[in-house]
């Protein structure tokens, strides 16, 4: 069954989903991987789309699948499919160009972390909602962390407890990401860094251990395992 997105939502999710994934090892599109046999952006999209404030979903998928894609989407929920650029922030960009007039409120989230429960979509739309310009989900660093130098010397310790591991959805009031993005530089890999690099404030709310990016093979088998116990 299709899911029905809102009209009357103030949300537009846009995901990219054109990256290549060489660390998960050689084969399709990372985001067209599959996952307990579905791919990973189906199961991505199935949970923003249960989120109850989104109006608008765009994808950004590999230039040479994007009628594929659509296909592929179409029996999940209504969604626009648009061709992504060589870097993460050229999908995003050729993504938020496709959003309709309407959603004042912008969430850009990673195919990859395809386990994102709609809870987390909804509580970073709630943030912006509340008046903060630029939102991300983050958990604490749990491991002790040094800096090196090229010879994998030890420099230091750094003190973990300043330090936050960043998920995506990561929110934007919509004119601000607009904004971030028109005077972007160098290719970051989050969006929230771009308007760091303006001077905005970015807010933190709490992410969520479902929200893993699926990067490595081990990761694809600890999400088949999360669905095992209904993620
Ligand atoms: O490569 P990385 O892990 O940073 O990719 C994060 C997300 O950005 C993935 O969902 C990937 O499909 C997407 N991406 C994209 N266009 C690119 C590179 C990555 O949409 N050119």
């Amino acid at each position: 069954m299709t899911a029905q997105l809102n009209p009357r939502g103030d949300v537009a999710v846009l995901v990219p989903a054109a990256g290549a994934g060489v660390r998960l090892g050689p084969g399709a599109p990372k985001a067209l991987r599959l996952l307990a046999g579905e791919p990973l952006l189906v199961h991505a999209v199935r949970r923003i789309a249960a989120a109850p404030s989104v109006h608008t979903i765009v994808v950004a998928a590999p230039a040479a699948d994007v009628e594929s894609v659509r296909a592929m989407l179409g029996a999940v929920a209504p969604v626009t499919v648009v061709p992504g650029g060589a870097e993460r922030q050229a999908s995003v960009a050729a993504a938020l160009a496709a959003v309709p007039v309407g959603p004042e409120i912008v969430l850009v989230h990673d195919a990859a972390r395809a386990l994102t429960p709609p809870e987390l979509v909804e509580s970073v739309a709630a943030a912006v909602r509340d008046g903060h310009d630029a939102v991300i989900p983050v958990l604490p660093v749990v491991d002790t962390i040094k800096e090196v130098d090229a010879a994998e010397r030890v420099l230091g310790t750094v003190d973990r407890s300043a330090l936050r591991a960043v998920q995506t959805p990561q929110g934007f009031r919509r004119s601000v990401l607009v904004a971030a993005h028109r005077s972007a530089g160098d290719a970051l890999t989050d969006d929230a860094g771009l308007v760091e690099k303006q001077g905005g404030a970015v807010t933190c709310v709490p992410g969520s251990e479902l929200a893993l990016k699926i990067t490595r093979p081990f990761d694809l088998a600890l999400a088949e395992h999360l669905l095992t116990t209904g993620a």
